[in-house]
């Protein structure tokens, strides 16, 4: 089988409601998918973690069991993502028994290979977060990551050797100095490392609400997690699929659980004899007010209502376009009309309707014939690949600028060359270059971002009359020129109305 590209999210804690920061991960991953598919195999992963103390504790307030709230999360998750027409291949839940039963086998396997012993882990422990914590790196006695209170443990325990990986997980990255990103991520993953590993404890004796292990108690629900990304795609049960998708190309995870995805995650797949993830990138927060946005703060953003107010693909395009991608933002909701109304709609939606309706008046709606040069075929012929190497690159910022600057150029053509003198003075060549120009730049447009607004391209695509898909590979698609003379476009309404918002008080 082919390589394919694998791009994963987080699955995520189903804890309660999801809000706009789960949007934004699975946002990015589907973004990195609809690019990948245009010239490869691609394999997009996301999903739901569902097992673990915090889950049954708020199943438990409910007057629930935690199957019983799994299953009525499960859909808001779902539909949360359809909203923000996010197309991933697989949806994985960790109750289900595809998962199961290998998280078992991984246990087997581990306990088999001499990887795992049993022993007292007394400690303290962060329900919230779900991560053991020793005295030393408490802050003020309170989780480091999240500042709540943390609960001592002390129980018999499965303890998983990972400081017998830390000189490999050294070696890996001091060679590998970018399967970790950002910097600063890397940085800390490798103080950590300096500082040395200890053995982590892979068992709750003292919960039921997890994956049993044969003997009692059941596996952290952290393993449990981390191993979704293999489950999913076969392992110990297709190899060949599996062999075509892992190691992933690159893993989403937030730098809040970088740790786990860079230190033990590795330590687990080497144990299995499996290969380490390509790339790991941490991405920032989207702040409010400069916090962290979650529910427990009470600060959470509502993601369907911020969807049916603005749009999801004026949503998709600002959360890429607000920020460079792994830094923390501050998010508002006058910069997002901000951006849908001069970016959007001005300078992208305008471009549309002022050429549809010039064709409609000097051109009878139809794209005039290819003009035997084009300033813009030069110019913008590397365009396709910069976006291309920038998206994977995870620069999305600096890959919706780049195709700025084919928006930029194509009003500017239109101020400066005046359709409208060159058809009152009767320059009818010059106005037909002019008009096929404008025309192919937005058959451009459509395709290059496509991937970040896609239902909103498919529209423009439509008003274009373009024949074809805008799934075609770029280097076929994007040919300076390969717009059909006599296309016929059928003019629609605005594709980003303008948004008012109220006067602040
Ligand atoms: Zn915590």
């Amino acid at each position: 089988m082919e390589r394919a590209y694998y791009v994963t999210t987080p699955i995520y804690y189903i804890s309660g409601e999801p809000h706009v920061g789960h949007a934004y991960t699975t946002i990015v991953a589907d973004v990195l998918a609809r690019t990948a598919r245009t010239f490869r195999p691609t394999f997009f992963l996301t999903g739901t973690d569902e097992h673990g103390q915090k889950v049954a504790n708020a199943a438990a307030a409910a007057g629930k069991t935690p199957q019983q709230w799994c299953d009525e999360l499960v859909p808001r998750w779902k539909a949360l993502f359809a909203e923000y027409e996010i197309e991933y291949d697989d949806f994985i839940r960790t109750t289900e028994a595809r998962h199961v039963e290998k998280v078992q086998r991984v246990f087997e396997l581990l306990r088999e290979h001499g990887d795992v012993y049993l022993g007292k882990y007394e400690g303290w422990y962060c329900v919230d977060d779900e991560t053991f914590w020793l005295e030393s790196k408490l802050v003020d006695g309170r989780c480091p990551t999240c500042g709540r209170e943390v609960q001592w443990i002390s129980e018999d325990d499965w303890f998983f050797r990972l400081s017998a990986y830390r000189d490999r997980l050294l070696a890996h990255f001091e060679r590998h100095p970018h399967w970790v990103r950002p910097r600063s991520v890397y940085n800390e993953m490798m103080s950590i490392l300096v500082e040395g590993l200890d053995d982590l404890s892979i068992s709750r004796t003292n919960l039921e609400w997890g994956i049993p292990i044969a003997g009692g108690g059941v596996i952290y629900v952290w393993l449990d997690a981390l191993l979704n990304y293999i489950t999913a795609i076969g392992w110990s049960e297709d190899e060949a699929r599996f062999h075509a998708l892992w190691p992933a190309q690159t893993q989403l995870v937030g730098k809040e659980i970088a740790r786990f995805h860079t230190l033990i995650w590795p330590a687990i797949l080497w144990a299995l004899g499996e290969a380490a993830p390509e790339l790991v990138f941490a991405h920032g927060w989207i702040t409010v007010d400069g916090q962290k946005m979650s529910k427990s703060l009470g600060n959470a953003v509502d993601p369907f209502a911020l969807a049916r107010r603005f749009g999801p693909g004026s949503m998709r395009y600002f959360l890429l376009r607000e920020a460079p991608f792994g830094g923390d933002f501050s998010y508002s909701e006058e910069k997002i009309a901000q951006r849908h109304n001069s970016e959007l709609a001005n300078d992208l939606g305008n471009l549309l309707q002022r050429t549809l309706s010039m064709l409609q008046r000097y051109r009878d709606g139809m794209v005039p014939s290819t003009p035997a040069s084009s300033e813009f075929a030069e110019r913008f012929a590397p365009l396709p690949g910069k976006v291309r190497a920038q998206i994977f690159e995870l620069r999305f910022r600096e890959a919706l600028e780049s195709v700025w600057e084919l928006v930029t150029a194509l009003n500017r053509a239109v101020d400066e060359r005046k359709p409208w003198v060159l058809h009152k003075e009767g320059r009818a060549g010059e106005l037909d270059a002019t008009l096929y120009d404008l025309c192919e730049g937005l058959r451009w447009l459509a395709v290059l971002l496509h991937p970040v607004m896609p239902e909103r391209m498919s529209e423009m695509w439509r008003q274009l009359g373009s024949p074809g898909s805008l799934h075609e590979d770029w280097t076929l698609a994007l040919v300076w020129g390969k717009l059909a003379p006599k296309t016929r476009t059928s003019p629609g309404a605005p594709l980003f109305p303008k948004i008012e918002l109220e006067a602040q008080p």
